[in-house]
């Protein structure tokens, strides 16, 4: 019978029954991570062509008292399987908002820039603009600061109401950027419609710019549709000058990667920025 043999093998797979028993354990590390505040942003800096600094991704990070460091692509997805993104992603914009509005007071910081990944889950909540125009108005930060990451993917699943939300969040003043761009399916007609701002070149394109045609070509036509709509595009995973200078050539001018700094934690972002200004 189908329900015998194979099935049942498989349901009792010890190998099975200790990544279920692992996945059980972080999931309820994970509400104990939110209650206890485990969660720290770090901060990597983003660049114009001069080298100056425009703003910030605010980046997650775990860190457990036991595990130590416990990245994001380790339980990101797991926290989007439960639920647990959506408290977690509000935590993310609370203190993203604070920061802006420390930065917002002090005259060398005041033009930064955020920019804060927000999942699917969360963007989809139906309550989310309500949500976020209760921050905004809490912190009183300009919300021009602001910048929402979201992927190709958590846009076109649901299109139409997404792009109403980016609509009504557009007219905040929150800005948008177009994450991971490149890796899905975004077709040419919706880019069109989407209220961006940006267009942010997936680092596995920017990887291999200088030796593989392919990436490059890719590239190019990436910088080049975004400009053509309007939008600024900036590149991810830079680590070579190389790359920057190919970039460069090729009409795009903000960048993002470890050839300017690794994700920090606040005082060590804040340092890089003072160094920096002080030059
Ligand atoms: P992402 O949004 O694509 O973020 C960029 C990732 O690339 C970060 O990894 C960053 O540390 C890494 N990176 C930056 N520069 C370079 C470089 O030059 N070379 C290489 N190889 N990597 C670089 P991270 O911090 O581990 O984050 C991984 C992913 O986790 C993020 O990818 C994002 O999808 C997700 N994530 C991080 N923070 C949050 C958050 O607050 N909310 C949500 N929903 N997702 C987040
Ligand atoms: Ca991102
Ligand atoms: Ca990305
Ligand atoms: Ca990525």
């Amino acid at each position: 019978a189908k329900t015998s043999g194979r099935d049942a093998v498989r349901f009792f797979d010890p190998a099975m029954q200790a990544v279920l028993v692992v996945r059980m354990m972080l999931e309820s590390n994970l509400r104990v991570a939110l209650a206890q505040n485990q969660f720290k942003l770090y901060y990597q800096v983003q660049v114009d062509s001069k080298g100056g600094l425009i703003g910030a991704e605010a980046l997650l990070r775990w860190i457990h008292p036991d595990r130590g460091f416990i990245s994001p692509a380790e339980f990101i997805p797991l926290a989007e399987e439960t639920g647990l993104i959506v408290p977690i992603g509000y935590w993310v914009l609370e203190t993203a908002c604070a920061q802006l509005k420390k930065w917002e007071e002090k005259q060398d910081t005041r033009d930064l820039t955020l920019a804060v990944n927000v999942s699917a889950k969360q963007f989809q909540q139906i309550d989310f603009v309500q949500k976020l125009r209760g921050m905004l108005e809490r912190s009183a930060i300009n919300p021009t600061r602001l910048k929402i990451e979201l992927t190709e993917s958590t846009i076109l699943d649901n299109v139409d109401s997404t792009t109403a939300k980016m609509h009504e969040l557009r007219e905040l003043g929150i800005a948008f950027s177009m994450d991971d761009f490149g890796t899905g399916y975004s077709s040419l007609a919706y880019l069109q419609r989407l209220p961006l701002n940006q267009l942010k070149i997936d680092r596995s394109f920017v990887r291999d710019i200088s030796d593989d045609e392919n990436d490059a070509t890719i590239v190019r036509a990436i910088i080049s549709l975004g400009v053509n709509l309007g939008l600024n595009v900036i590149a991810e995973g830079v680590e070579t000058q190389a790359q920057r200078s190919f970039l460069i050539e090729h009409d795009c001018y903000a960048f993002q990667g470890y050839l300017f700094s690794k994700p920090l934690p606040l005082e060590g972002f804040q340092e890089l920025l003072q160094a920096s200004r002080q030059t």
